[in-house]
């Protein structure tokens, strides 16, 4: 009897957010991670899942980014019993993520309901809360996984997780089914990235699924950037003003702790106050040094002198008091705070106080989506709302775009080459942007590939 492997795409098909795929063979049941669909893609959420939850046996997990985890309290809440698999900080980090998200989600249908209410229109409850997010929490399995090491699922059926180099404890999976292997990408790393190392080169495969978040485009070089990074504050904090950095609470909040600390111990550093206002920053920074193990080796050998993410300068701001209080500081304060596309959080309130005021900027070190508030200050818009509050948009503003944690074209297309697959599906991008991969990777590695639909069936 020929042994088929069953493949379904249940997120991230011709988008980046909703990433889950179904792996069936050998009887078993798999998931490949399980993501929350986000922004436009929002009320695919509250679709029911294409799989019985209970029917799981195992949910193998990649990393700890919403659009990868973030539906685990609801599978659990809608019967999955199985196990959840996946490297100790990524358990930890989505820990934190996950709560943050059924904070957001409560508070977020509060403030719509209201409205709602009041035009007689119906809002989406939260799609879980806490108590479902610590319950989901009974199923990962102990002890963690380590890179590079087989497991077995069942006879003739196991896996290695193997490290993606995006964020901290990330991996991408290489199954192994009767001697045929699938690989599926997750989110792969920016190389020269610090904290995480480079992305590890696949195995040869049959098989392979590759996210293509940038398969159109080149980043400019981490070095170059840092560059570009350092000559924005520095320039800030001469002429009198405070830096902004809207940033993402994980991984992009401790590169640029690491790289002010780099800037303080080089003697560049004038003395300023540094300020990472943002509690999940803080937990998240503070499960990046329970990790040294996951830690690039230039990072593991400053955290064995001393703490990477920190020098004399920096406050941790952890209550809202001691965030309004940076209010009252007028010059030589670089904030950190979330969130990264201004959708919200705490940077509001510090736009509020300085966008206005030439001499101080604001650093975008992460992507826009169109849309955002961000987007809108990044394409010259002259006046702003924020906080329901016409603002004059007269500070410096910068976008820096070689801090990202994704692989670009060339990376991706490298990475791709030493698994050199039969069969190539694009996953977890733009339509658009698969497109151009698509064309690229024909023309580089002579790889034909295909961008499958939410819910199609493939069979390897
Ligand atoms: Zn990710």
């Amino acid at each position: 009897m020929v042994m088929t492997i069953r493949i379904t795409p249940c997120g991230a098909t011709k988008t980046v957010t909703g990433s889950c795929h179904l792996v069936e063979a050998k009887g078993l049941k798999v998931l490949i991670d399980c993501g929350m669909f986000q922004g436009a893609e929002e009320e695919k959420n509250y679709e029911p899942f294409p799989f019985e939850p209970r029917d799981i046996d195992y949910l193998i997990l990649t990393h700890a980014h919403i659009d990868h985890c973030g539906r685990i309290p609801l599978l659990v809440k809608e019967g999955f019993r199985g196990k959840i698999l996946c490297t100790r900080p990524t358990a930890q980090i989505a820990r934190i993520m996950l709560l943050d998200s059924a904070k957001v989600m409560s508070e977020t249908y509060r403030s719509r309901l209201k409205k709602a209410e009041r035009l007689g229109e119906v809002v989406n409850p939260p799609l879980y809360e806490e108590m479902d997010v610590l319950d989901s929490f009974d199923f990962f399995s102990h002890p963690y996984l380590e890179y590079e090491k087989k497991y077995d699922l069942a006879p003739g059926f196991s896996f290695r997780l193997r490290d993606a180099g995006h964020i901290l404890g990330s991996a991408f999976v290489e199954l192994e089914i009767e001697g045929k292997r699938v690989i599926f990408s997750g989110d792969l790393g920016n190389k020269n990235k610090p904290i995480v190392r480079d992305p590890s080169p696949p195995s040869k495969a049959r098989t392979v699924f590759i996210e293509t978040t940038y398969g159109d485009r080149n980043h400019r070089s981490f070095k170059e950037s840092k560059e570009e990074f350092e000559d924005a504050v520095l320039k800030t904090l001469y002429r009198g003003g405070n830096v902004l950095i809207p940033s993402y609470a994980l991984e992009r909040a401790q590169d640029i702790l690491f790289v002010l600390r780099e800037m303080y111990e080089r003697d560049i550093l004038p003395e300023c106050q540094v300020f990472l206002d943002s509690p999940l920053a803080i937990n998240a920074t503070r499960i990046f040094l329970q990790n040294p193990d996951f830690f690039d080796r230039e990072t593991y050998r400053i955290f064995r002198e001393r703490d990477p993410f920190n020098f004399p300068y920096l406050k941790f701001t952890r209550e809202v008091e001691e965030s309004k209080k940076i209010n009252d500081i007028k010059s030589g304060a670089i904030i950190i705070a979330g969130s990264g596309m201004l959708t919200g959080g705490r940077i509001l309130h510090h736009l509020k106080h300085n966008l206005w005021r030439e001499e101080c900027s604001l650093i975008f070190v992460g992507f826009q989506p169109k849309g955002t508030l961000g987007r809108r200050i990044i394409e010259g818009a002259e006046k702003v709302r924020v906080l329901g509050e016409e603002i004059a948009v007269r500070a410096e503003v910068y976008t820096i775009n070689g801090f990202s944690s994704h692989a670009d074209q060339r990376e991706l297309t490298e990475w791709l080459s030493h698994a050199s697959p039969e069969r190539t599906f694009l996953v977890h991008g733009e339509e658009e942007k698969m497109e151009v991969f698509a064309d690229h990777i024909k023309s580089e590695l002579g790889l034909r590939s295909y961008a499958p639909d939410f819910g199609e069936v493939i069979e390897v």
